[in-house]
Order: C-alpha cells, then sequence, then structure tokens
C-alpha cells in the first residue's frame, strides 16, 4: 500500500520543497506496540538536494495520547521538536544517514515522524498534580494496600515463630 507519507525524489531539487502532514488518531493507532494510542501532531518537512544527499528538516507540534502512569487514564501530552536527516541513494557506508537503493524512486517519511514523536514522550508521565483519575486512583490505592497487608502477612520474623512454640508447650 502507498504510503501518504512518501515524497518523490525527483521532486526534490536544490530549492527547498515544503511538504506538511497531520498525523492523526488513525496514523497512531495502526502502530503495533505503540504507548502512543492517538493524538494530532501537525508536521513541516522541508526538503533540499545537497549534492548527492537529500536533506529533510522536520518539525513536529501538536499533542499525543498516553496512558498515565500515576492514574492509568489516558492522558495528553504536548510534543513539539525539530531534527533533520539525510538519505543518499547507494551502499551504506555512514551511519548517520540514511541509504536507500538508487533505483527507489520516492522516500517514505512515515517511520522518521512516528519515531520522532514516539521519542519525544518522557520514560515518565503523569497527569498535572490534581488532575488525575480520582476513581481510577481510589481503585488503585485499595488494590495497592491490599498487596501491602497479604506481603507483611508472609514475612513473619522466625524469631516469633519460636517464641510461639515456646509459649504454646507452657
Ligand atoms: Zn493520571
Amino acid at each position: 500500500m502507498k504510503s501518504a507519507f512518501e515524497v518523490f525524489l525527483k521532486d526534490i531539487t536544490t530549492d527547498p520543497k515544503q511538504y506538511s502532514f497531520v498525523l492523526t488518531d488513525g496514523f497512531f493507532a495502526e502502530k503495533e506496540n505503540s504507548e502512543i494510542q492517538g493524538g494530532n501532531v501537525e508536521v513541516l518537512v522541508v526538503a533540499q538536494k545537497k549534492a548527492e544527499a537529500f536533506e529533510f528538516y522536520f518539525e513536529i507540534d501538536g499533542f499525543v495520547q498516553v496512558v498515565c502512569d500515576r492514574c492509568l487514564e489516558t492522558m495528553d501530552l504536548l510534543v513539539s521538536a525539530s531534527d533533520s536527516i539525510i538519505v543518499k541513494q547507494g551502499e551504506q557506508t555512514d551511519e548517520d544517514v540514511v541509504f536507500i537503493s538508487p533505483i527507489d524512486e520516492t522516500f517514505d517519511l512515515e517511520w522518521v515522524l512516528y519515531e520522532t514523536v514516539a521519542l519525544q514522550i518522557p520514560i515518565q508521565h503523569f497527569h498535572k498534580e490534581g488532575e488525575c483519575d480520582e476513581e481510577m486512583m481510589k481503585k488503585l490505592n485499595a488494590c495497592s494496600a491490599t498487596k501491602f497487608t497479604e506481603e507483611e502477612n508472609k514475612t513473619t520474623d522466625p524469631r516469633w515463630e519460636k517464641l510461639k512454640d515456646i509459649l504454646n508447650n507452657n
């Protein structure tokens, strides 16, 4: 299937060319194993040919929906970043350059854009203080309180066991 994020390399010249995209709920929903559940991110791409390479500069700006680490409800997270990549046709000779086949007529920006957005998500992310889902927090707290009591009961000090034995024998 042709990606909506493919650009024709022959369209890219030494004159900077602009593309704009919007990454929507559908874009994020179809990515497997992604922590991003949805969102709306505007993307501006400027492509330019430089010698034998194609340079793509891009800016992303918008929000994504992820699960809050504290209350496990969905939260909006603002994402804003800029980055660039260099694409060349030919054999892989440089780690900083994305190499594509000399017969490729297009370059697909889909994964580059997705990864740029995904990299903006901090490892831990929470709602602002006081904005977590109260019902969920109550349930979660009740849950961890039960767990704690169970753990406590399990770890009985062996010395107490001995003392109990002594008391029982008398
Ligand atoms: Zn929360």
